[in-house]
C-alpha cells in the first residue's frame, strides 16, 4: 500500500514557517501586505478569496479584500492594479480568475507589477522559470505546492527520475513540467492529443495529473512504486451519501492507484492545501525582498 502523502500537514508546516518570518520581518520594520480582488459573485471564487484573505490575517500579513461587482469595467480593475502596484504596504497582488467575460484577463494579470505577482502567471515570471531563473521568480502556488509534497518523498534531486505530467495549462501543467525540469528529472508532457496516454503513464517514476477529468488515471496506468501527485478536483454526485449529496476526488482513481504506487496524494487533503501556503510564501518572499532581506529558503 502507498504512503499517503500529508498535503494539509505540510501546508500546515509552511504557514508555521511563514508566520515565524513574518514576526522576524515586521519586527524589523515592514508588515507583509497581500490584495485580493475578485470581481463578480461566483459562489467557488468567493470561498477560495475568503480563505485567501484569512489564511494572510493567520499569517500576521496585512490582507485586503477587494470585492466589485460583476459589471466593473477592464479600465476601472486596470485602474485598481495599478493603485495597488503603487502602494509599498501591499507586496502580492492576487486576482481571482475567472474574471467575467467582458473583461480580458490576460491584460489584467500583465498589469499586475511582476514583483508583486504572486501566483506567477506574469509573462516575466514565466520566462524566469522557463529559463531556471527560479531564485527570483515567482512560481505559480500549485506547482510548487506539489514540488514540496514530491521533495517529501523523492528529495530535491530527482536525476534519473522519469517524470510524466498529465496537462499542459499554463497555470498547473506546463510550471510542474518546468519545476521537474529544473530538479533533473527527465519529463514528458501529455495532454488530450497524446496517444496510449496508459502506457506513457506507466513509465512514470514520478505522475502529475492535472487534468479535470474525475478519476481518470486508473491503477493499471501507474508503475509500481511510482509516486502520484493528483493536483484534480472534481465535484462528483455521491448518492451514497444521501439525495443530492456531493463529494471531490481527484483525477486519480485513488484506491486502484494505492494499491501499485509508492506514495500518492489524497483528494481531499493533498495538493490542495498547499496552493494556500504557497500563496502566504510567495507573498513572505516578496515583503522580504521589498525590505532588502535575503528571503527564506
Ligand atoms: P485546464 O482545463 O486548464 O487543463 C487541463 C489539461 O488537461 C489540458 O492540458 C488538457 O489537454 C488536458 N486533458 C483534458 N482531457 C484530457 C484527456 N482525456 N487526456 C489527457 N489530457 C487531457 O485545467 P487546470 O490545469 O487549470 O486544472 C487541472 C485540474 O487541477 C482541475 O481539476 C483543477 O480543478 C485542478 N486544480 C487544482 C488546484 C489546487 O489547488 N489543487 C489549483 C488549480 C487547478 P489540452 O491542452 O489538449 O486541452
Amino acid at each position: 500500500m502507498a504512503e499517503i502523502i500529508d498535503g494539509k500537514a505540510v501546508a500546515a508546516e509552511v504557514v508555521e514557517e511563514v508566520t515565524r518570518h513574518a514576526r522576524e520581518l515586521i519586527a524589523a520594520g515592514t508588515t507583509p501586505g497581500l490584495a485580493v480582488i475578485i470581481v463578480g459573485e461566483d459562489p467557488a471564487s468567493q470561498v477560495y478569496v475568503a480563505s485567501k484573505s484569512k489564511k494572510a490575517k493567520e499569517c500576521g500579513f496585512h490582507s485586503v479584500q477587494h470585492t466589485l461587482p460583476a459589471e466593473t469595467s477592464e479600465e476601472e480593475l486596470v485602474a485598481l492594479v495599478e493603485t495597488l502596484n503603487r502602494d509599498p504596504a501591499i507586496h502580492g497582488i492576487l486576482v481571482q480568475l475567472p474574471l467575467p467575460g467582458h473583461i480580458d484577463s490576460g491584460r489584467i494579470i500583465q498589469t499586475i507589477a511582476p514583483e508583486k505577482d504572486v501566483d506567477g502567471f506574469h509573462f516575466i515570471n514565466v520566462g524566469k522559470l522557463g529559463t531556471g531563473e527560479v531564485e527570483t521568480a515567482f512560481v505559480p502556488c500549485t506547482p510548487a505546492g506539489s514540488m514540496l509534497l514530491l521533495e517529501r518523498v523523492r528529495g530535491k534531486d530527482l536525476s534519473g527520475l522519469n517524470a510524466v505530467v498529465i496537462g499542459r495549462s499554463n497555470i498547473v501543467g506546463k510550471p510542474m513540467a518546468n519545476l521537474l525540469l529544473a530538479a533533473n528529472a527527465t519529463v514528458t508532457i501529455a495532454h488530450s492529443r497524446t496517444k496510449d496516454l496508459p502506457a506513457l503513464a506507466r513509465t512514470a517514476d514520478i505522475l502529475v495529473a492535472a487534468v479535470g477529468r474525475p478519476e481518470m488515471v486508473r491503477g493499471d496506468w501507474i508503475k509500481k512504486g511510482a509516486t502520484v501527485i493528483d493536483v484534480g478536483i472534481n465535484r462528483i454526485a455521491a448518492p451514497e451519501r444521501g439525495e443530492g449529496k456531493t463529494r471531490l476526488v481527484g483525477d486519480v482513481a485513488f484506491e486502484e492507484a494505492r494499491a501499485v504506487a509508492g506514495a500518492i496524494t489524497p483528494v481531499p487533503g493533498g495538493v490542495g492545501p498547499m496552493t494556500i501556503a504557497m500563496l502566504m510564501a510567495n507573498t513572505l518572499v516578496s515583503a522580504c525582498r521589498a525590505a532588502g532581506r535575503t528571503p527564506p529558503a
